[in-house]
């Protein structure tokens, strides 16, 4: 929990998000249209999409399913009976002049998420509903001086809203909320969490309160951010703005408000006297959704494993650390190659190996993990080489960074480049030997006790011979040599 410092005391961040998830579904919630991203302006479009009189929207069940299985992955109560309601506002990306929502009875109540911060705690933050609603058109603003342009081709597709509790204490937790909320998304493909392409979007409640006040304050909303980065800035802001106010006596005004990304500040869209008044009613065009319980169940029974289940499992059967489990988890991806690779092998050495070596190239190269050069199979293949001492782990960095650049095994690599390690025993000695031999005075030094140059012994053994001893082995010779 991190507090902000004002000049009369602590104050507490107290956040609670909305966020909206598209729904990965072929089609929209009520029309046969398309709903993939992108394509010409108005493509995408239907009669419904476009709010043509008479026309009647028709419940795309896939879209519902993803609901009802997003739902359990939050460990949330299903509604079997649900109501869709209009929301009324007039805007020319709203051609019926009404979205169609669920308002006082959502397809999903209550649930939780648990977030897992940085220090190996853990935090479970409450899930207020999630409904379903279509999303509006796009006005665009910029594409001429005098004209506004409307893109329908979103207009109609499905989102799900998911409303937390206020539940969290600092940008960080909001941060790990929004991540672990994605991941269970992207696990049990309901949506792909892409925040660049608008396919999840976030609104901030932010209020502030004294240290140990149980009261909550009065918030402001922070409308429609669209990167993980943006939510952080925006709340450390928007906390310290509010404490200002607060310190000098003030009163916070409940009011939307904007994330401007260029100055890095939030700013007054409209206040609570302004807000809208959608007249929600139930849409007569639309029976309540009733929903069998056997068909939830059946839902139920074929959720893939979700993150934190996965975390667990990764700690009692590789012997991962909380850290490194959690790491892995947290992209689905991630932890299906890690499996790969830990095949057969050693689960602590496949986790290293992934988490800073292959991450680390990765990196680099800027690539993702479907892109990488090497895949799981091949990294396996090459931590069985060090398992086996055919290289050592040292060895084994350069033999992975030939693998990168040449798409070869790294058995051949190893072959080609003569790098198996030496593990007899004779050869060892051997090279020790002559190392002593030109170093003769600092032996002696050693032997006097000057320990710390035994590092310097080992290097220059592996720098003569390339690196490719035994390392176990020759640390166990030279001790002899030097101690003898
Ligand atoms: P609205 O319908 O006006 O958006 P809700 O009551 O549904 O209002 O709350 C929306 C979000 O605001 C929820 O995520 C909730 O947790 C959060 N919230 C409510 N009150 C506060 C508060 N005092 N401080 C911070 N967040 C709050
Ligand atoms: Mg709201």
């Amino acid at each position: 929990m991190t507090y902000v410092e004002g000049q009369s005391g602590s104050w507490e961040m107290v956040i609670g998000l909305e966020v909206h998830a598209q729904v990965t579904s072929s089609a929209k919630l009520f029309s046969g249209a398309s709903a993939a991203f992108g394509g010409a302006p108005n493509d995408h479009v239907s009669f419904i999409d476009a709010g043509f009189p008479g026309m009647l929207p028709v419940i795309n069940k896939y879209c519902v399913e993803q609901a009802v299985r997003t739902g359990l992955g939050l460990k949330a109560q299903i509604n079997l009976t649900s109501i869709f309601d209009r929301k009324n506002y007039f805007y020319a990306d709203l051609p019926s002049g009404y979205q169609i929502s669920q308002f006082k009875n959502p397809i999903v109540g209550k649930g939780e998420i648990l977030l897992d911060l940085e220090n190996g705690q853990s935090r479970i933050v409450g899930i207020t509903r999630l409904h379903l609603e279509q999303d509006a058109g796009k006005s665009m603003h910029d594409q001429s001086p005098r004209e506004t342009f409307v893109d329908l081709n979103r207009a109609g597709v499905a989102l799900m809203e998911i409303v937390s509790e206020p539940d969290m204490r600092s940008a960080e937790e909001a941060a790990a909320y929004l991540k672990k909320l994605r991941a269970i998304m992207r696990y049990l493909g309901t949506c792909d969490g892409n925040m660049e392409e608008g396919s999840m979007r976030c609104d901030v409640n932010l209020s502030m309160r004294r240290k140990g006040e149980s009261k909550l304050g009065t918030r402001c909303e922070i409308k429609n951010v669209n990167s993980i980065r943006f939510v952080m800035q925006a709340i450390a802001y928007e906390a310290q703005r509010q404490v200002e106010i607060l310190e000098n006596g003030g009163a916070i005004n409940q009011e939307t408000r904007l994330w401007d990304t260029g100055k890095g500040i939030t700013r007054a869209m409209r206040s609570k006297e302004e807000a809208h008044d959608y007249r929600y009613f139930p849409d007569p065009d639309l029976l309540p959704l009733k929903l069998d319980a056997s068909w939830v169940e059946e839902i139920k029974n074929t959720l893939p494993e979700l993150p934190d289940d996965k975390k667990a499992r990764f700690m009692q059967d590789y012997g991962l650390s909380d850290y490194d489990a959690s790491v892995l988890v947290a992209e689905k991806s991630h932890a299906d190659y890690f499996e790969t690779v830990a095949k057969g092998h050693d689960g602590k050495l496949a986790a290293n190996w992934v988490t800073s070596e292959l991450f680390g190239a990765l990196n680099r190269l800027n690539k993702t993990i479907e892109e990488s050069p090497v895949n799981g199979e091949q990294l396996g293949a090459l931590i069985a080489l060090i398992e086996d001492n055919t290289i050592s782990g040292k060895i084994a960095k350069d033999v992975f960074a030939l693998m990168l650049e040449t798409g070869k095994s790294a058995a051949q690599i190893v072959e080609e480049k003569g790098l198996r390690q030496v593990t007899d025993k004779g050869a060892i000695e051997e090279e020790i030997e002559k190392i002593l031999a030109a170093n003769e005075d600092k032996v002696a030094q050693y032997r006097a006790g000057k320990d710390k140059l035994f590092g310097f012994f080992v290097g220059q053994v592996m720098k003569a011979t390339g690196g490719k001893l035994n390392p176990a082995l020759l640390n166990e010779i030279l001790k002899e040599k030097l101690n003898g």
